[in-house]
């Protein structure tokens, strides 16, 4: 053998990482007393512990004090007590502790890396590469922004107390990511880590004790499901913060719905990883190794479809077989490990059990020849070809080391096949064509797209997704938002429409047929129905009739606001134009607008003037503003840019109030169409003559068919119909607290946004009724990724 054979036939020798240390703290701790509650290390009040483990062993690391409900009421008292001080502290002395936190974690980074491996079993190379210098990257991050609040956030406070819960994937960095931007906002916290990883959670609190986090500010509490909904139910609590499955996930959504809480879900993906023909194919597999292999596949974001342009799949297979080939198995506290084992028996029996049900459904699935270690929840990495769209495999998200592949011909497919699940967290586009990828990025329902990367991460740039992958952004400006909140124009309660509507006398027999019909795909049509409804003048005689739509009016104006391209890709510039339009042909008509607010609501005339000169200004505020709220562009500490884009929601359905009615109509629809959203309209129950008096005034405007769809009737069956629909990204509703409520506990479908004024109304006249706070909530904020360099 000369020396190049032998260096080729070389193996690696062991390279562990020592756990003295860590092994040390474990013996020294006492997590009988594991909940850190008001500066104080606490049993369980019920005297109940549960086991965490070692992956790679299996064997026991500690009993850890486990939460009931008492004890979360303990811990939300304590972060009730601590609010005050907390909150009214300058952000300069939230910077500080923030950032003390962040320097007493680089102290202990190697302890924190060492823990975190052998609790969760994530390669060590991970852990002290990635996950523990990101958690302390996310406080230093975020003492800028307690500092920065007054001057980048005016008008917004901190939420208040907050729940926050969390998976076992990334133990100390989703803690940060919780964690650190509601200490900037003037928050205080009840955070609780999965059964399966508390360890670094507890040595989390150890730094805080040390770091000077005042008492009470940052309270841990450890537990499983049931300490979970304790958080999620309790009433001193304003604002849950979750990441986990999607499963739980739409638990949470219903168990908050209709108690004002304030609600951010990072759940779950199955995210498409694109390769063209033109890629790089060997960055391409270092890439896939990163996007599916990185944490065993147990990350949310994995790239775990594999879409791969046909001409080169073959070579890019045989490419990644002869990786996976390469890929070392074994101890996560080696150096050399790139794959350890699962966190949890049942995780590795989950995985297992998708495997055998995606072959069954006629995948072929590959693995290389290795060896596993003799202990441990060890699974090799496995290659799925043959995968058809249906399969289990490119549908269930599988949380493990599984790559599900599928090929497409052309662009236009690859974008199909990737939006071709009910997820939406994130996507990895591979081309040398820039232009290519930038054409794709934005066509991606995903909330990041990480072009020839994967994976990449920073505090300053927003992670989160679209539909089943919930909703909210963590990190960055926001990420901020999510735990801060603007005084709103509180106007009147809103009576269920029953008790609001006067009864009035159907024009029976009339003659001729005077009932405004709906507004759907750019024309008026019948309701399907073909109910209408009698529309009381302020004096109780007949004003007019309205279509009765119902859940067949609304699948068809969703429908055709699904189908409406041109408004959402229309130029900013051009949707401000017709939205000038609309307020230039509304003005020529204000006079009429006015008399009929007066007809219809018995408001004076000076006032019902004013309301439709109000209406007016604010088309026009929103015209203007339609290509002024734009996007930024991040300089993350990588060679990378990323471009955090605004696009539309996408399909909005709109609940308008009573009061103030067409104010309040134009209020809410001209900022979602500024954005680009389609809409779906239900005007005010009582008095929608004011709505289908506008069709005319939109027919005029250039607005594209399907753009606007207006459908009158009962505001609270409707909203159900749209809350319970599928196709619908977003619900706006200005209506009773009955009915919003239960639009917010139907929406968990497809996990739509819900943005509820919880029963009540707002001043629409007054200046906050408008502006960023309304286009906030008009878009996502997509985090495309550019690296450049050789
Ligand atoms: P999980 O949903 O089972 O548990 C997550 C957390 O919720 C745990 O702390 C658990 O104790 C708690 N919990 C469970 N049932 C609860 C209930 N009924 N009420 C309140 N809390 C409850 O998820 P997991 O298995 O721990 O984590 C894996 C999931 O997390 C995957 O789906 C993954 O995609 C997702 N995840 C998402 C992100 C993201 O940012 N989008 C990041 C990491 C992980």
């Amino acid at each position: 053998m000369n020396i190049l054979e032998r260096y080729h036939a070389m193996e690696y020798g062991p390279a562990p990482e020592a756990r003295n240390e860590a092994d040390a703290w474990l013996a020294t701790r006492d997590f009988g007393k594991a909940l850190f509650i008001g500066g104080d290390w606490r049993a369980a009040s019920g005297g109940r512990t549960f086991d965490t483990s070692e992956p790679s062993s299996g064997k026991l690391l500690a009993k850890v004090s486990d939460a009931n409900a008492t004890d979360i009421d303990a811990a939300v008292a304590a972060a009730t007590k601590a609010l005050p001080k907390w909150s009214a502290s300058s952000g300069y002395q939230r910077a500080k502790v923030l950032y003390a936190i962040g320097r007493a974690m680089q102290r202990h980074q190697r302890l924190f890396a060492v823990l975190e491996t052998i609790d969760n079993g994530k390669p060590i190379r991970e852990s002290r590469d990635i996950d523990v210098p990101l958690a302390i990257r996310h406080f230093m991050h975020h003492a800028g922004w307690a500092q920065a609040l007054d001057r980048d956030f005016p008008g917004q406070k901190g939420v208040g107390v907050v729940g926050q819960i969390i998976p076992w994937n990334f133990p100390l960095l989703m803690l940060a990511w919780k964690i650190a931007p509601a200490l900037a906002a003037g928050c205080t916290v009840v955070l609780k880590p999965a059964e399966f990883t508390p360890l670094t959670a507890i040595l989390f609190a150890e730094i805080c004790e040390r770091a000077g986090v005042p008492k009470g500010v940052v309270n841990i509490v450890q537990g499983g499901p049931e300490a979970g909904a304790a958080i999620v139910n309790h009433p001193g609590i304003q604002k849950i913060a979750f990441t986990g499955s999607s499963e739980v996930g739409k638990i949470i959504r219903k168990a908050t719905a209709g108690s004002g809480k304030k609600l951010s879900l990072e759940l779950g993906g199955k995210s498409a990883f694109i390769v063209f023909e033109d890629a790089d194919l060997d960055s391409a597999v270092e890439g896939l190794v990163d996007g599916i292999w990185f944490n065993q596949g147990q990350v949310c974001c994995a790239g775990s479809r594999l879409l791969v342009q046909e001409g080169i799949a073959d070579a890019l297979i045989a490419k990644v077989k002869t990786r996976m080939s390469r890929l070392r198995v074994g101890s996560p506290l080696d150096k050399n490990t790139d794959i350890g084992p699962l966190v949890d028996l049942t995780q590795l029996d989950r995985v297992k059990g998708l495997i055998a049900e995606g072959a069954r459904q006629g995948a072929i699935c590959w693995q290389p020849d290795a060896a596993l270690p003799s202990t441990g929840y060890y699974h090799l990495p496995t290659l799925a070809t043959g995968v058809s769209p249906a399969n289990i495999l490119a549908q269930e998200e599988v949380f493990g080391p599984v790559l599900a592949t599928m090929t497409f011909r052309n662009t236009e497919e690859a974008i199909e096949l990737a939006n071709n699940t009910r997820y939406g967290l994130a996507a990895s586009v591979w081309s040398e064509n820039v232009n290519l990828a930038l054409h794709v990025a934005p066509q991606l329902k995903a909330g990041v797209v990480w072009v020839n990367g994967t994976n990449m991460f920073d505090a300053a740039c927003g992670f989160g997704g679209y539909r089943e992958s919930g909703f909210g952004r963590e990190g960055g400006r926001e990420g901020m938002f999510e735990y801060l909140a603007a005084k709103l124009p509180l106007g009147p309660v809103i009576k269920p429409a029953t008790s609001s509507v006067q009864p009035v006398e159907q024009a029976d027999g009339v003659g001729i047929d005077r009932t405004a019909k709906l507004f759907i795909g750019g024309k008026q049509v019948r309701p399907d129905g073909n109910y209408s409804l009698a529309i009381a003048t302020a004096k109780g005689k007949l004003a007019g009739e309205v279509g009765l739509g119902n859940r067949k009016d609304i699948r068809d104006a969703v429908s055709a606001a699904r189908a409406c391209k041109a408004w959402p890709e229309a130029t900013a510039y051009n949707r401000s134009q017709v939205l000038y339009y609309l307020a230039e042909n509304l003005s020529g008509r204000a006079d009429e607008f006015a008399a009929r607010l007066v007809q219809l609501t018995g408001v004076p005339a000076k006032a019902a003037r004013e309301e439709v000169d109000q209406s007016i200004e604010r088309l026009f505020l929103y015209a203007g503003l339609a290509d002024k709220f734009e996007g930024r562009v991040h300089q993350p500490p990588a060679r990378a840019v990323t471009l955090a884009l605004h696009e539309p929601v996408g399909v909005l359905g709109i609940v308008a109030p009573d009061d103030q009615p067409l104010l309040g109509f134009i209020s809410l629809i001209a900022p979602a169409l500024a954005m680009g959203n389609t809409v779906v309209a239900v005007p005010s129950e009582r008095y929608p003559l004011l709505a289908t008096d506008l069709y005319q005034v939109i027919e005029y405007s250039d607005v594209p068919s399907g753009a606007i769809n207006i459908v009158t009737g009962r505001s609270a069956e409707l909203a159900g119909v749209l809350a319970r629909h599928d196709d619908v990204d977003g619900l706006w509703l200005f209506t009773d607290a009955d009915t919003c409520a239960k639009a917010e506990a139907e929406s968990i479908g497809n996990l739509k946004r819900v943005w509820s004024g919880g029963g009540r109304s707002l001043d629409w006249g007054s200046e906050e009724a408008a502006g960023d706070g309304f286009l906030r909530r008009a878009i996502e904020v997509k985090n495309v990724w550019v690296p450049y360099g050789d």
